[in-house]
């Protein structure tokens, strides 16, 4: 059975996408930690990250550098943390997280954003996304 993420690359399951390419999918978290948190997802499958092939994962890596980039020039903050869980979704997934306070990093305080404001926020990234 495909993954949530699966489902929403496919465009079954929506989302505020912000960046894609052949291999992989960029997108906010639905359940942020901060504003700007984006998820980003290799369009294979797999279930952990280091069972992708080397090669793979350094793709992953290079363009969620990409993202993150992006996500710096969009939203002010101290520093875009990087980690990776994957205990809730089995699927790969980088999360990018525009940090201010540590609780930005310890997945238990959770914004709050309007349909709007994830569309906003979604499309600034977007323009200032430069993936080459
Ligand atoms: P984890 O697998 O523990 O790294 O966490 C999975 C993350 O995926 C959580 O931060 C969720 O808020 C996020 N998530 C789950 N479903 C969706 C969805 N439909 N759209 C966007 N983000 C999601």
């Amino acid at each position: 059975m495909s993954t949530i993420f699966t489902k929403i690359i496919e465009g079954e399951i929506p989302s505020y996408k912000v960046a894609e390419n052949d291999a992989f999918y960029a997108f906010l978290d639905i359940n942020p930690n901060a504003k700007g948190h984006t998820l980003v997802v290799p369009k294979k499958e797999e279930n952990k990250i280091f069972d992708l092939d080397e090669k793979s994962y350094l793709n992953l890596m290079q363009f969620s550098y990409r993202v993150a980039k992006a996500i710096e020039k969009t939203v002010p903050c101290e520093r875009i943390g990087m980690t990776v869980i994957g205990l809730e979704v089995p699927h790969v997934h980088v999360h990018l997280i525009p940090l201010h306070t540590m609780d930005d990093a310890t997945f238990s305080k959770k914004e709050k954003l309007s349909t709007e404001e994830f569309q906003t926020i979604a499309n600034e990234i977007a323009k200032n996304l430069c993936l080459t």
